[in-house]
């Protein structure tokens, strides 16, 4: 059976444990653009008991969305009411000072644009001739792989004032739900951080920290906390996903992007050849600013 295949067949049964999850009312393939964006409420864990073993390389971002859909806040640790109310776009893990941050403020109309690398080399080339067109930084999620293998575009996006968040260095889980191969040691989560951190320091001179966006989503307290031990105060999470990964057309993804967007928001895309987000990209941008929207990095969302 090939990869993909399986990939097929894994997205799908999650989906069907994310419908039965909610009801239904959000199902993780649905084409339809959400009308507002969704609740800050998919963070937690969804353990996935028959997850075939798959290569990293065999899969792609599509779980990372499926799963993010269905996760259930109620299985995170608690935080009490006051804490939730003053911080309603974070989730805080008590004891740490780590934060899954899956919006910015509300109070103004911004939204932050973020791109994962961690597959092929994809349109990220046209996708950075669209933002330096449009004069809009973005954060690009980065796999120390990927980094390795596209160097000179990191440096350009150095160059240009994107900004990096920590996607690893082998896009493999930290918690092993979408993998099936069981959770990764804390020292083997300090060492994925800190090889990519190396690499991005050794070819473009910058940090990634304290941004770490966890691959497929998968994330637990404990992922928190070690990767808050290592510098990485903020989980990177989102609040809309293009669903590229998913096979939404260009102008599906044109459509949904434009109908979901709201001040805070933060948006996810990937840069892989599988996602036709580098074709949709620039009527989006079109489109947020038609709305009023002003666009950037996710550091810039979070501290304008
Ligand atoms: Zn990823």
């Amino acid at each position: 059976m090939s990869a993909r295949r399986i990939m097929l067949m894994r997205a799908l049964a999650i989906g069907v444990l994310a419908t039965a999850c909610q009801g239904g009312s959000d199902v993780p393939d649905s084409r339809v653009p959400r009308a507002t964006p969704p609740p800050t409420a998919y963070i937690g864990t969804l353990a996935v008991a028959s997850a075939p073993s798959v290569t990293p390389d065999a899969v792609d971002a599509a779980y990372e969305m499926t799963r993010t859909a269905s996760m259930d806040l109620a299985e995170l640790p608690r935080v009490s009411a006051a804490a939730a109310a003053a911080t309603p776009r974070a989730v805080r893990v008590a004891g740490a000072r780590a934060r899954m941050v899956d919006r910015g403020p509300a109070t103004e109309p911004r939204v932050a644009l973020t791109f994962d690398a961690g597959a092929d080399r994809g349109y990220a080339e046209q996708i950075l001739d669209t933002l330096r067109d449009a004069g809009v930084r973005a954060s690009f999620g980065m796999t120390g792989q990927w980094a390795e293998a596209n160097p000179e575009l990191v440096r350009r996006m150095v160059a240009e004032g994107h900004h990096f968040i920590n996607h690893t260095y082998s896009h493999d889980s930290f918690t092993g739900f979408s993998t099936g191969r069981g959770p990764k040691s804390s020292e083997a989560r300090a060492r994925e951080l800190a090889m990519t951190e190396q690499a991005i320091q050794r070819i473009a001179g910058v940090s990634t920290k304290p941004y770490f966006r966890p691959p497929y989503g998968d994330i637990d307290a404990s992922v928190i906390e070690d990767v808050q031990a290592q510098g990485y105060d903020i989980v990177a999470m989102w609040t809309v996903d293009s669903q590229g990964w998913n096979g939404l057309s260009r102008a599906g993804i044109e459509a949904r992007c434009l109908r979901a967007a709201a001040p805070g928001a933060v948006y996810i895309f990937h840069v892989g050849s599988a996602a036709q987000d580098g074709p949709a990209l620039p009527a989006v941008i079109d489109g947020l600013r038609k709305q009023g929207y002003q666009m950037g990095t996710l550091d810039w969302l979070l501290h304008p």
